[in-house]
């Protein structure tokens, strides 16, 4: 993977460093390294295209989102979750629901925005036309809220590599962060609007089968 501006340390690497050691955090929930693929199951995604189908695989209700959490061994979650000043804004979102639902399990950490090569702080972002599903189909668009800057294919660009890693580490099970137009998953700003939907990477990732927990279904 290519493109960890700006992250230190083992979550920097993870979300797109060359530091091919595994890293382990000093709590309980184990930090895999996303830049050391050679260890990990095989997954042999190109990007090149994607088929981003309305019908999401991830369950309904909040307590399946949880119970789906609860079982699974190895989960990818986003960065800013797990206290990496990762955001747009050159913040962190650490949540200690999101730590503690993780303990025991391996975590994958991505920053798609970050990993696609997008700077922090960065201009924020909106989608425009539609959500996630509708920008892979090729009928919304992300724009820079301000100057309107095209960003599509830079989050695209980050999805894809958040979806890499996924399947480089067996992990079957996201958890991320609500409101992004990245990672959000059931609510996201189109056009300056909170609205209901998904981001691009969550897209991505239900497309291919992995279900997505919220941080707001903990
Ligand atoms: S919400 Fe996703 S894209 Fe945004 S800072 Fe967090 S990990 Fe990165």
């Amino acid at each position: 993977m290519t493109g960890s501006q700006g992250l230190p340390g083992a979550l920097g690497d993870a979300v797109g460093g060359s530091d091919p050691a595994t890293e382990y955090d000093d709590g309980s929930a184990r930090i895999l390294d996303v830049a050391d693929g050679s260890n990990a199951a095989s997954g042999n995604h190109t990007g090149d295209t994607h088929d981003v189908a309305e019908d999401a695989k991830t369950p309904r209700t909040q307590e399946a989102r949880r119970s789906a959490l609860r079982e699974a061994p190895t989960v990818l979650v986003s960065a800013c979750l797990l206290g990496e000043a990762c955001r747009y804004d050159g913040r962190s979102q650490r949540s200690e629901r999101v730590l503690a639902a993780l303990e025991g399990k391996a975590v994958v950490p991505v920053c798609p925005e970050v990993g696609s090569g997008l700077p922090i702080p960065r201009p924020p972002v909106d989608l425009c036309g539609g959500s996630g599903v509708d920008v892979w189909a090729g009928q919304a668009r992300a724009l820079e809220r301000e100057a309107r800057v095209d960003r599509t294919e830079d989050f695209k660009r980050g999805a894809t590599l958040a979806l890499e890693a996924a399947r480089n580490f067996g992990a079957s099970v996201a958890l991320l962060k609500e409101k992004s137009p990245s990672c959000g998953s059931q609510r996201i700003y189109e056009s300056g609007t909170l609205r209901p939907g998904e981001g691009i990477t969550t897209a991505l990732l239900r497309s291919e089968g992995l279900t997505v927990v919220s941080d707001e279904d903990l």
